[in-house]
Parts: structure tokens; sequence; C-alpha cells
């Protein structure tokens, strides 16, 4: 077989840099994306191709500009012919309550959460359907399941995805594509890093207390979901065998919205 092609946005960092690794060992061509400091991108990129022996580009695309949406899935057709799996990961957070949260913050949110997982499908959806093969995950949240107090932008960008994942889920599936939703709970990310003294802030308690009794109460297992366990779920669903899972939305949070 022929080696797939995929593209994981917002693969510099914590989730999206672990799907990029998992499809790179299992033989996929890669197109990374991300933000970071350009020596260390470099790295990372050759440290892939180089550990896996497949070929791996990195686009500098900012999702929050529908047109660098373009640009990056042309680019990578234009490297290797074609894009089998798209991942759409990119994404940020910002916690604060509604009446104080910034709205050029919930406009970047939802452009970068949200809107360029439209921009990337509507690119990439011609080519799957008349090659008649096509995976597309987006990597939504446990809060596109359930809300949280102050993450208004985050939680309507993620239940905003799951019903773009349906929708085009419902109009590809003649085709042999298809389009789901993974939602993680929390993962140990910068992302997430970086919401603790938010959260703390918000709710005027204690980093320590955000990690105890916000984060991880909300998480029967009372640990962090894994990196590695994102990146499995995300490469079985691009696989040959999940052809028949189409339109979910699949939690991977140690039973939060079990609740
Ligand atoms: P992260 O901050 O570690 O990584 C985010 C990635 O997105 C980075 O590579 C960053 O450079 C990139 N990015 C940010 N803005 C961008 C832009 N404008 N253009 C291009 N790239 C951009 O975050 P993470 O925790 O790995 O999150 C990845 C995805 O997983 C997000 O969609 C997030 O909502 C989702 N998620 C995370 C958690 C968690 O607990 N960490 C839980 C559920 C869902």
């Amino acid at each position: 077989m022929t080696r797939r092609t995929a593209i994981v946005t917002g693969s510099t960092s914590g989730i999206g840099l672990g799907i990029a690794r998992a499809f790179a060992a299992a033989n996929h061509n890669v197109v990374i994306n991300g933000f970071g400091d350009a020596d260390e991108i470099e790295q990372l990129r050759a440290g892939l191709a180089a550990e896996d022996g497949v070929e791996v580009i990195y686009d500098n695309a900012d999702l929050s500009q529908p047109d660098a949406v373009g640009r990056l899935v042309a680019h990578a057709t234009k490297q290797f012919g074609q894009v089998d799996v798209l991942v759409n990961n990119a994404g940020i957070q910002y916690v604060a309550p509604v009446d104080e949260f910034p709205p050029e913050r919930w406009d970047l949110i939802l452009q970068i959460n949200l809107s360029a997982a439209f921009h990337a499908i509507r690119h990439v959806v011609p080519g799957m359907r008349a090659r008649g093969f096509g995976r597309i995950v987006n990597i939504a949240s446990a809060h596109a399941l359930v809300a949280s107090p102050f993450k208004s932008a985050y939680v309507t960008a993620k239940h905003g995805i799951a019903g773009l994942t349906k929708t085009v889920a419902l109009e590809v599936a003649e085709h042999g594509v298809t389009v789901n939703a993974v939602c993680p709970g929390y993962v140990m990310t910068p992302l997430v890093q970086k919401q603790i003294p938010e959260q703390a802030k918000a709710r005027g308690i204690s980093e320590e207390a955000v990690v105890r009794d916000v984060l991880l109460a909300a998480q029967p297992t009372h640990r962090f979901v894994t990196v590695e366990e994102v990146a499995a779920l995300t490469l079985f669903l691009a696989g040959d065998t999940a052809g028949s899972i189409t339109g979910a939305i699949i939690p991977i949070d140690g039973g939060w919205t079990a609740h």
C-alpha cells in the first residue's frame, strides 16, 4: 500500500505532537503545523522523519486566517499529491467569567478552534471524495459534551465542532470518508498548564486546589488522560478497520462525561 499522508494541525506541542509522532511511526507522511521556535521545530521535523523513515514537512500557517488554512492544504497536496487524513487539532483556551471575557479572545478562539476546521475540511473533502477514501478526526474535548464555567468561547467552539463533525459525516458517508470527533478530558499539556493560574484567579482558589478540585475532580479516574492515549485513538480512527465509525463524538475522558 502506498504511504498515506496526514495533516495534523497544531502539532508543534502537546496532543498534536503526540498524534504526529503516532502517524509517523505508523508509516504516514506527516504535515506538521503550529507555532514555536524555528530551530526547535526543524529539529522536531527532522527527528520524526529520521526515526520513522517517512517524509515530514512543516507549514507555519496561522489557522486564525482562513487563507492560510487553504495554503496549508495546498502545500500538503503539492508535496505529497493528496491528503488522506486530516486531524484538526490546533486549539487555544482562555478562562474568564463571561462578563469579563475579552471579545477579541472570543473571536480568536472561534477562529482557531472551530472555523479553521471548517476551512481545512472544505479544502480536503473534494479530493477525498473523488478518491473514495478519507479520514477526518477533529480533536474536540469533553467540553464538546458538557460545559464548565468561565470557558464560554471554548465550550461554544467545541460544541460547534461536534455539530460540524456530524454534519460533514452525513455528507460524505457514501464516499469512504469518515469524520469523527475525539473528546479528551484533561491532558497535561501547555494548554492546561497555562489555565491553572487563570482558573485560580477566576475561582479565587490556589493553583493546587485547581488541579485537585477542578481538573481531576471532573475525572473519575483522578488522573490526567495521556497524549499517547489520545494519539492511539486518533490513529485507530484513521485506519481501514474504522471505516464504519463516522459521525461519532467519542469521549476519552476517564469517565468525566459518564456523570
Ligand atoms: P497545546 O497548547 O499544547 O498545543 C496547541 C497547538 O496548537 C500548538 O502546536 C500551537 O502552536 C498550535 N496553535 C495555537 N494557535 C495556533 C494558530 N493560530 N495556528 C496554528 N497553530 C496554532 O494544546 P493541547 O492541550 O495539545 O491541545 C490540542 C487540542 O486538544 C486543542 O484543540 C484542545 O482544545 C484539545 N484538548 C486539550 C485538552 C487538554 O486537557 N490539554 C483536553 C481536551 C481537548
